[in-house]
C-alpha cells in the first residue's frame, strides 16, 4: 500500500494555482459587487441568487482550476453528477447563507450566522467536489484537518460579511480578502486532509475513465469562468451606473434633507438610521451599545408623552428634546411610518425646535401683562393678582390691603423737563417702591403716574400705615436724573379688604377715593378708605344728575361783573359767570358744579349755553361794552370750540371784537400745539383773548411770550395782599411792566378796597374788577349799573377816599 500525501507547494503547477488564484480574487470580487446590489433592496430575490450563481461559479472554479494544478501522479477523472450537485449545492446553501447575512444586515448575529453558512457552503462544495474524483484507489480522509478547514472557512466567511455588512472604511476591499482567504484556506487545507490509498477498489464503485476528462473539465471551468466573468462585468456595469444615479439621487435629497429647517430623522425601533443637520444641530442623539438611541432622547422628559412609542402617528405633539449640549428645548415632533431602503419598516420623526416660538409667545404674554416701561404688572395681569389675593383671604380670613399712589405734580416734571424725565421719574419711582414693599406684595402701573400697590402682607392696618409712611419717606428724597435734581410727592390712598370693598373693582374704587381725599388734603400724604368718603362721591353723582337736567331746562343763570378803567372808572366791559341755583340743591358756586362739569363733559353744553347767554346780552346793550366769556380746558379739548364761537357771534350779531374769552395758563400745558391753533382760529374772528388767574400757575413767562394775549388778569390772591404783603406788590409790578412790554392789558381782579384799587392804578394796572365796583349782577341790572352816573364803588369808601377818587375822575 502506497500512500501518497500530497504536499501543496511542490506537487502544484504553480501557473494554474495562478489562475486559480485570479479566478477567486475576481470571482469573489464580483461576487461583493453584486452582494451589494441584493443589500439596495430592490429586486432583492434575483440580485440574491445571481450572488449564489457568483460565488458557487468562483467557489466550483477556483476548486477545479486548484484541482488541474495539482500534479498526480496518477489519473484522475470526475464523476459528472456528483459535480454537478457539488456546485448546485455549494450555490443553495451559500445563497441561504447571503441571504440571512443580507436581509437581516443590522443584526449582528445573523450577518455572522449568515457568514458562516457561506462558509459552510465552500466547504460542502469542496467536499462533494472531491467525492466526485476518480482515482485508482482510496482517499483518505484526515477528520481533524477537515474540522479545522471547515471552521476556518466559516470563520472567515462570518468575518467576511461582518465587515461587508459594517461602516469599516475599504469594506469592499476587505471582504473580499477575507472571502478569498476563506475559499484558499478551506480549499488547501482540505488538500491537505486527503490521503490516497493505491490499489484498493474505489470506495464509491467508480472506475477511471467513466467521468469526465481533466479536457471536460477545463471545458467546465472555462464555462464557469465565463459566468462568473458576464456576471461580474454585467454586475459591475450596473452597479456603477446604478450606485452613480443613486448617489446623485442620494445627494439630492440630502442637500434638500439638509436644507430643511425641520430635522429630520429616520430611525428603526428607536436606533437611528439618518438624520439631517437640522436634526443633527438640534438635538443629541444618546449612544446606547454603541448604537445611536432615539428612545434615550425621552428618557430624560418627565412629560406624559415621555416615550417614543407613545407618540401618537401623524400628530405632532410637543414635547422636549435634549439638545446637544444636554439643555432640554421645547419641540414639537411627528411621527410618521415610512419603508427604509432595504424595504425594512422604520419611522420618520420631524422635530421642529420651538424654542423660538415660545419665546415670541413667551414675550408677547409679558407685554400683554407688563407695562413696557416699568415693567411692572399691567391693569389687566394686577385684576388677576388681586383676584387671587382675594381668593386666598377668603380661605385663610386674612385681611388685605389696596394702595394707590399717585404722584403730585408729575405733569408739571413732564411738561418742564420732557417726556424722557417724566419716564426715568416713573422708573426711580417704581424702583423706589419696589424696593421698599415686600416680595409678597404686587406693585403695578396702571398708566402715566398711577400706581397700585396689592399688600398682601398687612394683616392689620398698622401695616399698611406702616408701608404707607414708609413709601411717603422714600419718595420724598430728591431724585436725581442726568442735568435735573427734583423733589417730588406722592399722595396714597388705602383700602383694606373686605372692609373697603369684597372685589377688585370696588377695593380699586374705595383706594382711589382714599387717593383724592389725601391730594384734596394737601397732598405728599395718606388716607384711609372711609365710608363718608363714598358718600362725598354720592353727592358729587346727584350733583352730576341734577347739573344734568339744569342744562335740559336751561336752569342756569348768567350774572355780569363789570371791569373798570383804573383810572377813571370808566365801565369797559362785563365778565359773565355762571350762576346756579337747584331748585332741590339750592345755590352752588361754580367752583363745586365747574369742576363736576368738566369731570363729565357737561363743561361743553354748559359753556356753550354762557358763550350765548353772554353774546345776545351784550348785543342788547345800550353801549357798545366787551363780554368777557371763561372758556375751561376742558373744551379746548373737545372738537368744535370754534364754531361753537363763530356761531354764538353770528346768532347773536355780536361784533367779535366786542367778544373776550378768558383762559388759564393750563391751557398750554398740554396739547400746547393745539390749543395755539385753536387760539390762532379764535383770534382770526377778531375775538381777544384774555389769560385768567395769572400767575396762580406755573411759569408764566414763557406762556405769555407763545400767543399774543390781549389782556392778563392778575389772580384775585396777589390783589388781597398788594397793600400788605411786599411780595404780592412787586409781583403786580413785574407782571404790569410785563404786560406792557407785551402790549398787552393787565387787570386786577378781586378789588375790594380803595386802598387797593389806588395802589393797583399807581402799579400800572389798566383794569379793576371786583366787589370794591360791584358784586356780579343779574342780567336786568346791566343797564341801570351803566346809567348811573358816577358808576360809584358798590361798597361805601371812607368819604375822603370817594372825594379823591372823585378828583382823580
Ligand atoms: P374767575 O374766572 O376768576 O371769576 C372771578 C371770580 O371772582 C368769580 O367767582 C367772581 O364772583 C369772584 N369775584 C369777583 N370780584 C371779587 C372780589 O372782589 N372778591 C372776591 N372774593 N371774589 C370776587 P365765581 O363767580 O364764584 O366763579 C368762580 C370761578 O368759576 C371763576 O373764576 C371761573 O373760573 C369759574 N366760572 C364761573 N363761570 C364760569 C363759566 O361760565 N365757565 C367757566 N368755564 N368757568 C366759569
Ligand atoms: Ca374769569
Ligand atoms: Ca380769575
Amino acid at each position: 500500500m502506497l500512500r501518497i500525501i500530497g504536499c501543496l507547494t511542490l506537487e502544484h503547477d504553480l501557473q494554474l494555482v495562478l489562475v486559480a488564484a485570479i479566478i477567486c480574487v475576481f470571482g469573489t470580487f464580483a461576487s461583493t459587487v453584486v452582494a451589494s446590489r441584493a443589500a439596495a433592496g430592490q429586486r432583492r430575490g434575483m440580485w440574491l441568487a445571481l450572488l449564489a450563481v457568483c460565488a458557487a461559479s468562483t467557489v466550483w472554479a477556483t476548486h477545479f482550476v486548484a484541482m488541474l494544478a495539482y500534479r498526480s501522479a496518477v489519473p484522475m477523472t470526475y464523476d459528472a453528477g456528483l459535480t454537478a450537485v457539488s456546485y448546485l449545492l455549494g450555490a443553495v446553501v451559500m445563497g441561504v447563507g447571503f441571504t440571512v447575512a443580507i436581509r437581516h444586515y443590522r443584526r449582528r448575529v445573523l450577518v455572522l450566522g449568515g457568514g458562516a453558512t457561506v462558509g459552510a457552503g465552500v466547504a460542502v462544495l469542496h467536499y462533494v467536489g472531491m467525492a466526485a474524483m476518480q482515482l485508482p484507489g482510496r482517499l483518505h480522509y484526515d477528520p481533524t484537518l477537515v474540522i479545522v478547514s471547515v471552521l476556518l472557512s466559516c470563520t472567515l466567511g462570518a468575518a467576511g460579511l461582518l465587515v461587508a455588512t459594517r461602516s469599516v472604511s475599504h469594506a469592499r476591499i476587505w471582504s473580499t480578502a477575507l472571502l478569498v482567504a476563506m475559499i484558499v484556506s478551506l480549499h488547501f487545507t482540505g488538500m491537505g486532509a486527503v490521503a490516497l490509498e493505491f490499489g484498493a477498489p474505489a470506495g464509491a464503485g467508480r472506475h477511471l475513465g467513466e467521468g469526465i476528462s481533466r479536457q471536460g473539465v477545463a471545458v467546465a471551468v472555462t464555462l464557469a469562468a465565463l459566468v462568473v466573468l458576464m456576471i461580474a462585468m454585467v454586475g459591475a456595469l450596473v452597479d456603477r451606473k446604478v450606485s452613480h444615479r443613486l448617489a446623485v439621487e442620494a445627494d439630492r435629497f440630502r442637500t434638500l434633507a439638509d436644507g430643511a429647517l425641520e430635522g429630520l430623522v429616520v430611525h428603526q425601533h428607536g436606533v437611528l438610521v439618518d438624520a439631517n443637520a437640522a436634526a443633527r444641530r438640534m438635538v443629541g442623539f444618546a449612544e446606547v451599545d454603541g448604537q445611536l438611541s432615539i428612545d434615550h432622547w425621552f428618557a430624560g422628559v418627565d412629560a406624559a408623552q415621555a416615550r417614543l412609542s407613545r407618540l401618537p402617528i401623524d400628530e405632532p405633539v410637543e414635547c422636549q428634546l435634549p439638545s446637544p449640549e444636554g439643555v432640554l428645548f421645547p419641540a414639537e415632533v411627528c411621527r410618521r411610518s415610512i419603508r427604509l431602503a432595504d424595504g425594512a419598516d422604520g419611522e420618520l420623526l420631524a422635530i421642529r425646535d420651538l424654542t423660538g416660538r415660545k419665546c415670541s409667545e413667551a414675550r408677547i404674554e409679558h407685554l400683554a401683562l407688563h407695562d413696557p416701561l416699568t415693567d411692572l404688572p399691567n391693569r389687566r395681569l394686577f385684576v388677576e393678582l388681586a383676584q387671587k389675593a382675594i381668593d386666598q383671604a377668603q380661605r385663610s380670613g386674612e385681611p388685605f390691603a389696596l394702595l394707590t399712589l399717585d404722584l403730585d405734580g408729575f405733569k408739571l416734571v413732564n411738561d418742564m423737563h420732557g417726556h424722557a424725565a417724566g419716564d426715568a421719574l416713573l422708573k426711580e419711582v417704581a424702583q423706589r417702591v419696589t424696593a421698599t414693599m415686600r416680595e409678597s406684595d404686587t406693585l403695578a402701573r396702571f398708566g402715566g403716574d398711577e400706581f397700585v400697590l396689592l399688600q398682601q402682607s398687612a394683616v392689620s392696618p398698622s401695616q399698611a400705615v406702616a408701608l404707607a409712611e414708609r413709601l411717603l419717606d422714600v419718595l420724598g428724597a430728591p431724585v436725581r436724573l442726568p442735568g435735573i435734581e427734583l423733589t417730588i410727592s406722592a399722595s396714597i390712598g388705602v383700602a383694606l379688604y373686605p372692609d373697603d370693598g369684597r372685589t377688585t373693582g370696588a377695593l380699586l374704587r374705595s383706594a382711589d377715593t382714599a387717593m383724592y381725599r389725601a391730594k384734596a388734603d394737601g397732598k405728599a400724604t395718606f388716607r384711609f378708605f372711609e365710608p363718608q368718603m363714598d358718600a362725598a362721591l354720592e353727592d358729587r353723582r346727584r350733583l352730576e344728575l341734577r347739573l344734568r337736567h339744569a342744562l335740559k331746562e336751561g336752569s342756569l343763570d348768567v350774572v355780569y361783573q363789570p371791569l373798570v378803567d383804573s383810572a377813571n372808572r370808566v365801565t369797559l366791559g362785563f365778565e359773565a359767570l355762571a350762576r346756579w341755583n337747584d331748585a332741590e340743591l339750592g345755590v352752588i358756586p361754580p367752583s363745586e358744579f365747574i369742576p363736576v362739569a368738566e369731570a363729565t363733559g357737561l363743561i361743553g353744553p354748559l359753556g356753550e349755553l354762557v358763550l350765548r347767554r353772554a353774546c345776545m346780552e351784550a348785543a342788547s346793550w345800550s353801549r357798545p361794552l366787551r363780554v368777557a366769556v371763561n372758556l375751561s380746558v376742558m373744551q379746548f379739548r373737545r372738537k368744535g370750540l370754534v364754531d361753537t364761537v363763530r356761531r354764538a357771534l353770528a346768532d347773536s350779531g355780536l361784533p367779535g371784537h366786542r367778544l373776550e374769552l378768558e383762559v388759564t395758563e393750563s391751557l398750554l400745558i398740554d396739547n400746547r400745539e393745539s390749543a395755539l391753533q385753536v387760539l390762532t382760529e379764535l383770534k382770526a374772528l377778531g375775538v381777544h383773548i384774555a389769560m385768567d388767574d395769572f400767575g396762580t400757575g406755573y411759569s408764566s413767562l414763557s406762556y405769555l411770550q407763545s400767543f399774543p394775549f390781549d389782556k392778563i388778569k392778575i389772580d384775585r390772591s396777589f390783589i388781597s395782599g398788594v397793600e400788605t404783603e411786599a411780595q404780592s406788590a412787586s409781583i403786580v409790578r413785574a407782571v404790569a411792566s410785563m404786560g406792557r412790554s407785551l402790549n398787552m392789558r393787565v387787570v386786577a381782579e378781586g378789588v375790594e378796597t380803595n386802598g387797593q384799587a389806588l395802589l393797583l392804578k399807581d402799579l400800572h394796572c389798566d383794569e379793576l374788577q371786583g366787589y370794591l365796583i360791584a358784586r356780579p349782577m343779574p342780567a336786568g341790572q346791566v343797564e341801570a349799573f351803566l346809567r348811573s352816573a358816577a358808576e360809584l364803588p358798590a361798597v361805601p369808601a371812607p368819604l375822603s377816599q370817594a372825594l379823591a377818587l372823585l378828583l382823580a375822575d
